[in-house]
């Protein structure tokens, strides 16, 4: 292994080269794989072409793909991507010519989805269904076994033919390869079954079988699963066991993965502390002389450096945080790090777009998986803007528009900067948004925007800039019901800012998403010095990772809370419907967990001392509550445009001031960039 290094001495080990195989990597990051569902869009290859070139340019040593399935039956769903056609694959090439050219590596990684394919003829090494899938898999025969190997050899065969420097096998995640590894999902009783030796000759056969088709220039990163956080799951001598055998197969590094996707424990939400999960990479790296890369939940150069300087791992993967800034790396080495656009874990606009069959980008970067909609070109000819409105809309039309050389002045009513990312960032988890309130500090800095601050905009103050645009944001609604100013009546806001603390017992009008939030900023306790340890403890895991599937207890145990919720809603359908896929059912499991309890389908009937007095089910009950918490939306803030209206002063509106429905931090941002590039 190489120790060279070039750039910011902060990040010494991170900058180094590595060897691997017969590879120099130029530093220790990896763009880790992720389903983008760009491959289904019409021009394709050329988005593809452009997003993978771009994290090149950001300096990724080596970029891994979206998972491509070696043949029919493990896609991951009818459209998904698959290599095993040697023509269709050639088509590939320009993505890879793209990454190259900017002196990166690119992997494609082969994953055969087995029993959480969502398809009729999906595959496992036992006919039992997933909980997360509605089709039953069907056994595989040894005929099966067979062919799938020989699949996995031919698709990076295919895929070295294209240009690909070398495949990631996808042997983590509860996927088909980690289903025979484990007696959850592997009961036969052959040569695939039974015995640790048996259940690992799946895996260790498909790298033999890749090696020897593809040779030893070719890169071969195997992702291991570290901890499959499910009962029934691998305890760590068999991880290690088959990590050594993966070695003596032929793979160049140990990738690994964290958390089959039926594990009822979060592994890479906003939830999960940062750097969670890097003991269970420890544990494979002590194991084996080749590099091993950490993973999940590692979104800053400064954790990623801590884990390498630790010995815990060689190299690190990111895959998330290169969605939310291409050039993390670059920026580090260029001792830039406050202008890293850090990713918040959030889900909201990669995983959970994905899950919606829609392709992936992201909630702080909208150009992620976009690169070819939008322009840098600097403005032909600037115009003098002024934004009102400091929130996430304000804040990103003021960037791009000032990165696109026009002239920004920005104005704020309160004395800081962050509109209602101040309030998100209380939340449990949430304090990411710090990251993003520094991003933009940073920037907005960088290109000489004017700030006034605590300044509420009056007409007079606008009149005479070339366009006005009013991002003034969202206030709490506030229901029309009887008591509703009564004094323990409060609003999400007042609470979330610290301007009114609640009581003992807390009724929470309205179960949305920022309902949910502010229950779980009410029931969880204070934060311990050692998150990693709190978070393990909360969701029943090993913090060594030596136990079955490295879980210590239930996940869905109960846990101490910090004060009696009860959250309410009008609706008759399940509170929580509308949060995100890949992070609700956490958020209503804490929930859970912490004794909340939800009621559905109340009519408000008015609040007194007593509490909130509601009808539910034809019955009239009382909730007793020393607090009331309005939940309840929010409302447009539009005086000011309506003013500028009346008085002749065209302004163009955007974000909650424009819609305040579903706004969330995703649409301002959203709508703040695409506006800035228009003007
Ligand atoms: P929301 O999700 O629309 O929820 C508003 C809640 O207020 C609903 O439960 C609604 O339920 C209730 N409500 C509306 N009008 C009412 C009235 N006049 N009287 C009493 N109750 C009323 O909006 P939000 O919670 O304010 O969140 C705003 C946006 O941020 C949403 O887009 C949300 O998805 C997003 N967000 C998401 C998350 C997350 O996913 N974790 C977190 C925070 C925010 P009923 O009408 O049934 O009572
Ligand atoms: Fe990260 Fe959220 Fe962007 Fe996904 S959408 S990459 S989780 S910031």
């Amino acid at each position: 292994m190489s120790d060279k290094m070039f750039g910011s001495p902060a990040y010494a080990n991170l900058l180094s080269s590595i060897t691997a195989g017969r590879h120099l990597l130029r530093n220790r990051v990896i763009m880790g794989s992720m389903h983008t569902r760009l491959e289904t869009e019409p021009d394709g290859v050329a988005r593809q072409a452009a997003f993978y070139g771009e994290r090149a340019r950001g300096e990724a040593a080596v970029i891994v793909t979206g998972g491509f399935s070696p043949n029919q039956e493990g896609m991951f769903d009818y459209e998904g991507p698959r290599l095993d056609d040697a023509v269709e694959a050639l088509k590939l090439r320009p993505i890879c010519d793209a990454v190259h050219v900017e002196g990166s590596l690119i992997c494609a990684q082969i994953l055969h989805a087995g029993r959480y394919a969502k398809i009729e003829e999906c595959v496992a090494p036992s006919a039992i269904r997933a909980p997360i899938n509605r089709f039953p898999p069907r056994a595989m025969s040894e005929e099966d076994i067979r062919r799938t190997i020989d699949d996995f050899a031919q698709a990076a065969l295919n895929a070295q033919a294209a240009g690909f420097d070398g495949v990631e096998v996808m042997g983590s995640e509860g996927y088909l390869i980690n289903e025979f590894t484990v007696t959850r999902t592997n009961m036969r009783d052959d040569d695939w079954g039974g015995s640790v030796d048996n259940r690992h000759r799946f895996p260790v056969e498909i790298v033999r079988a890749v090696r020897d088709r593809c040779g030893p220039g070719f890169l071969i990163i195997y992702r291991i699963s570290a901890a499959d956080l499910v009962e029934g799951g691998a305890p760590a001598e068999e991880i290690v066991a088959l990590a050594r055998k993966i070695e003596f197969a032929g793979a160049d590094i140990l990738n690994t993965g964290i958390g089959w996707h039926e594990a009822r424990v979060p592994t890479i939400a906003y939830q999960v502390p940062r750097g969670a999960w890097r003991k269970a990479a420890a544990n494979v790296k002590a194991a084996v002389s080749i590099p091993v890369v950490a993973s999940n939940r590692i979104n800053t150069p400064e954790i990623a450096e801590s884990i390498l300087a630790s010995g815990e791992a060689d190299l690190v993967s990111m895959a998330r945080p290169f969605l939310a800034d291409p050039h993390i790396v670059r920026k580090a080495r260029e001792g830039r790090s406050d202008e890293i656009n850090t990713c918040i874990a959030c889900n909201q606009a990669c995983l959970d777009m994905i899950f919606s069959n829609r392709p992936a980008s992201c909630l702080v970067n909208p150009r992620a998986g976009r690169e070819i909609e939008f322009r840098d070109a600097l403005a032909g000819a600037p115009k003098n803007v002024a934004i009102v409105g400091g929130g996430a809309a304000g804040m990103a039309t003021a960037v791009e528009a000032a990165r696109l050389g026009h002239i920004i002045t920005l104005f704020e009513a309160e004395g800081r900067l962050g509109g209602q990312l101040n309030l998100a960032r209380a939340v449990p988890g949430k304090s990411e948004f710090d990251e993003t309130l520094r991003y933009y500090a940073s920037r907005l800095n960088k290109y000489g925007v004017t700030l006034q601050l605590g300044r509420r905009a009056s007409v007079d103050d606008l009149v005479g800039f070339d366009h006005v645009v009013i991002a003034t944001g969202v206030t709490p609604r506030i229901p029309d019901l009887p008591g509703i100013d009564h004094p323990n009546v409060v609003t999400y806001a007042q609470i979330l800012s610290g301007e009114r603390e609640a009581g003992q017992s807390v009724a929470v009008m309205g179960a949305g998403g920022i309902g949910h939030d502010v229950a779980e900023f009410l029931v969880t306790p204070a934060a311990e010095a050692d998150e990693v340890a709190a978070f393990f403890q909360t969701w029943g895991v090993d913090g060594r990772f030596r136990n079955d599937g490295g879980l210590a207890g239930d996940p869905l145990a109960d846990m101490p809370a910090k004060r009696k919720v009860v959250m309410l809603q009008r609706k008759t359908s399940k509170p929580g419907e509308g949060l995100g896929v890949s992070t609700g059912w956490i958020l209503r499991n804490a929930l859970r967990k912490h004794g909340v309890e939800m009621l559905a389908g109340v009519t408000y009937q008015r609040i007194d001392d007593e509490g909130l007095h509601v009808t539910s089910n034809g019955e009239t009950r009382v909730i007793t509550a020393d607090t009331i918490v309005l939940c309840t939306g929010q409302v447009s803030e539009r005086a000011l445009y309506e003013e500028l209206a009346l008085r002749g002063v065209r302004s163009t509106i955007i974000g909650g001031a424009a819609e305040a429905a579903e706004l969330d931090a995703l649409r301002a941002i959203n709508e703040g960039h695409r506006l800035a590039q228009s003007l």
